[in-house]
């Protein structure tokens, strides 16, 4: 049987930052059941276009995962002023909607600012304390009636694809920015509200799309074994099972796996962890990838809280890596969220094909040379009253085998790419100092 020290499931961005913290002090394998690194920091390459798992753009935040992630990119790398805006009622307006209304028709522009206003001075106007109220209650409370009716509301619940009656808050704090009255004043009839938000600036990789950091991450790796899948572990026996190759024997276990699946694969999870992982729900997303001919706007991304629209963003990835496409073309990004139901790809590809068109992102669907669907099965979790009780239970037995479970996914949160490489860099410290 081989025997490791560490065994960390998953070479997404947590699974190689762990397993850079462990290079050359601790022997362990970095089992990835993929035949390629990084996870959804991947890119895929079709017809002479470079196609990410959608838009995965750096937003740098740490001294030591800025340190890591720009230093494995090298020259390989740009910074990057954001420019994201929202197509709503046939216009578009700058991101974030609630402080940039100056797109808007006059009448919308009018009702969200005076419901804005109205949720203010009702003195209701503060984000929850404790991150537990509901999602559509906090959106009236903090953004008025208007801005709810016209953004917060359809939006998300395109993306959530789950009820946002049932939808807890405790995500909102970095992704929701809450502006104050004279902001919202201001980005309705004055200037915009250009620096607000997590994402005002990004890093992307200039060549290779987001998986030119996850190669460079894993070029370094000595323990990585690609094709690899952990299909069960006995916590208390210190064995997992592994495709095509069978038992591993290790002391310490970092999982960067889905959570859920995780704990439905632990052979002595007990049932109260069990029945906890099955209360844990997330949506799934399509990706659609698009190369395109010809002219296209500039801008990065769009939101689209409209029904007419199946989709609720697409980005042009070409403006912000031309490299991504061939000379004089475009790639596109166009995000569909289910609540894990399969999707008929042929009709949701026409569909947004003429989404483009109608908001004019693309003048006619004959640009359209190539075209690439890319499925993220587990993409958000949701928050809800279930995660809140059932995460607890989990982790309280997986410290007691003592295994930590990192990631987005392995912690079961809506997180960014840099979170997950801060989560690998401080399991591997943990495992370094004894734990
Ligand atoms: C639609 C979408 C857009 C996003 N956009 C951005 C963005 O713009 N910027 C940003 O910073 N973040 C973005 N993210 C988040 C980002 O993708 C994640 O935070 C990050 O890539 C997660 O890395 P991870 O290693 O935690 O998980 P993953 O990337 O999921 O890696 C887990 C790895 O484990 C492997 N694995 C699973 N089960 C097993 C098993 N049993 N045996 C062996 N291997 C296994 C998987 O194959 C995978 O490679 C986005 C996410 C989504 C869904």
């Amino acid at each position: 049987m081989l025997k490791t020290d560490t065994l960390i499931i998953g070479g997404g961005l947590a699974g190689l930052a762990a397993a850079k913290g462990l290079e050359g002090r601790r022997d362990y394998l970095l089992a990835e059941k993929e035949i390629r690194p990084g996870g959804l920091a991947a890119t895929l390459k079709k017809g002479g276009y470079h196609f990410d798992y959608s838009g995965h753009l750096l937003h740098l935040r740490w001294p030591e995962t800025t340190r890591l992630i720009l230093g494995a990119l090298g020259s390989n790398c740009r910074r990057i002023k954001r420019d994201a805006r929202i197509y709503a009622h046939d216009s578009w307006t700058p991101f974030p909607f609630q402080a940039n209304l100056s797109g808007m028709p006059d009448g919308v522009k009018a009702e969200c600012v005076s419901g804005f206003l109205k949720a203010y001075n009702a003195g209701l106007g503060r984000p929850a304390p404790d991150g537990v109220e509901a999602f559509a209650p906090w959106c009236r409370r903090v953004f008025g009636a208007g801005i709810s009716r016209h953004f917060m509301l359809p939006y998300n619940a395109k993306l959530w694809q789950h009820p946002l009656s049932r939808l807890t808050t405790e995500w909102c704090a970095p992704f929701v920015p809450v502006p104050r009255p004279e902001e919202v004043v201001e980005g309705a009839y004055g200037r915009p509200n250009s620096g607000m938000g997590y994402n005002t600036v990004f890093h992307y990789p200039k060549r290779g799309g987001i998986g030119a950091l996850s190669n460079a991450l894993a070029a370094g790796s000595r323990g990585l074994r690609l094709g690899l899948e952990v299909t069960s572990v006995d916590l208390k026996k210190r064995i997992a099972e592994v495709r095509h190759f069978g038992p591993v024997h290790f002391r310490r276990l970092v999982n960067t796996s889905p959570l859920d699946e995780f704990a439905a694969m632990c052979a002595d999870a007990p049932a109260a962890v069990r029945r906890a992982a099955a209360r844990l729900r997330h949506n799934t997303v399509y990706v659609l990838n698009l190369g395109v001919k010809g002219a296209v706007p500039p801008l990065h991304w769009g939101y689209f809280p409209g029904s007419g629209f199946p989709f609720y963003r697409a980005g042009i990835a070409t403006n912000f890596s031309p490299e991504l496409a061939p000379r004089g073309r475009a790639s596109f990004y166009i995000e569909i969220a289910t609540p894990g139901r399969a999707l008929d790809l042929a009709s949701a590809e026409e569909a947004c094909i003429r989404g483009l068109e109608a908001c004019g992102l693309i003048k006619s669907p004959a640009q359209v040379e190539e075209a690439m669907w890319l499925k993220i099965p587990c993409a958000y979790v949701i928050y809800d009253a279930d995660r809140a009780a059932a995460l607890p239970e989990i982790f309280g037995w997986l410290k007691e085998r003592r295994v930590q479970s990192i990631g987005r996914y392995g912690s079961w949160k809506y997180s960014f790419m840099e979170e997950s490489v801060r989560e690998g860099l401080e399991a591997a410290a943990r495992l370094r100092s004894g734990w």
